[in-house]
């Protein structure tokens, strides 16, 4: 494994790979590894003959008053588990690579960046498109990798990848959850013992909300229920429980047996987790 942080030589070892004749991927992060990245490098492996991991905690998706300081930064050991994981090139730019003097570009898109994360994080998805439109002109990657952990976003990379014609597969990998069913983030390194607790409250009332919304009940009451036993199960504060569409993400107000996704964000103390499950 290769770690580079200037543009130059990532394009020379880029082109290295490309000379001889290999299918690229691209599995973007933010660092701090845990086994939700590594099951996306290791699904790269399945698309590719070279993965490329690039580790950036990118400034222009966190809001002035989001955790861009405190995000954990381990790039030591994250090199560690890519090395061992014999991924080709770790790329890891410092943000004045990324983002030199005199930037002026920004990238939006409509439809998937609408609501739910969108709304509760105010231009959150035009710093992951804009960074991810960055990559792809970077790497020039075949197949890039994306966690459904990270739903809307997913859509929002896909939705892009389309309409600026970047001619690569994107790739969706299930959510890797704990032993108890907790989604695996970065975030949960935050959380206080107790929080860990009762951050499960998250998971269950997804499950409980898709059991209940397949066997019939009332989309609205289910929404407002789970959101409810969330908030009693010490949890602060929700910012959405919502049922949509699994590709346009249009919120859905009846279940009608469609690819359907329930999506939730909820803050417990400082922290703020999200989740998703199929219908
Ligand atoms: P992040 O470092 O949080 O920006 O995440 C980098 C990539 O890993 C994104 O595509 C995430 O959706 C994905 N990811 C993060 N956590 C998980 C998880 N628990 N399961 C699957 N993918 C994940």
């Amino acid at each position: 494994m290769q770690t580079i942080n200037q543009l130059d030589l990532l394009r020379d070892n880029i082109a290295a790979l490309r000379k001889n004749g290999k299918r690229l991927a691209l599995v973007p992060t933010m660092g701090a590894l845990h086994a939700g990245h590594m099951a996306l490098v290791e699904e790269a492996k399945r698309h590719a003959d070279a993965v490329v991991v690039s580790i950036f905690v990118n400034p222009t998706q966190f809001g002035p008053n989001e955790d861009l300081d405190a995000y954990p930064r381990t790039l030591e050991r994250d090199s560690d588990l890519l090395r061992a994981a014999e991924i080709a090139l770790l790329w890891a730019p410092q943000a004045a690579t990324i983002y030199p003097e005199g930037f002026a570009t920004k990238v939006h898109v409509d439809g998937p960046s609408a609501g739910y994360c969108g709304g509760a994080r105010p231009g959150h998805f035009d710093g992951v498109a804009l960074i991810v439109a960055k990559l792809f002109n970077q790497v020039t990657p075949d197949v890039a990798l994306f966690g459904e952990k990270d739903f809307q976003q997913l859509a929002v990379i896909r939705r892009m990848a389309l309409d600026l014609d970047f001619g690569l597969e994107i790739v969706g990998v299930p959510i890797v959850r704990d032993e108890d069913g907790l989604a695996l983030s970065s975030r949960n390194a935050y959380l206080s013992l107790d929080e860990r607790r009762n951050a499960l409250a998250l998971p269950r009332a997804l499950h409980d909300a898709a059991d209940r919304i397949r066997s019939g009940a009332d989309v609205a009451g289910t929404l407002a229920a789970a959101s409810a036993d969330i908030l009693s199960s010490g949890f602060a504060q929700v910012d959405y429980f919502a049922l949509a569409d699994s590709r346009s993400l249009e919120p859905l107000t009846h279940y009608d047996g469609r690819s359907a996704r329930l999506l939730a964000a909820a803050k417990i103390g400082k922290t703020r987790l999200i989740d998703n499950i199929a219908l």
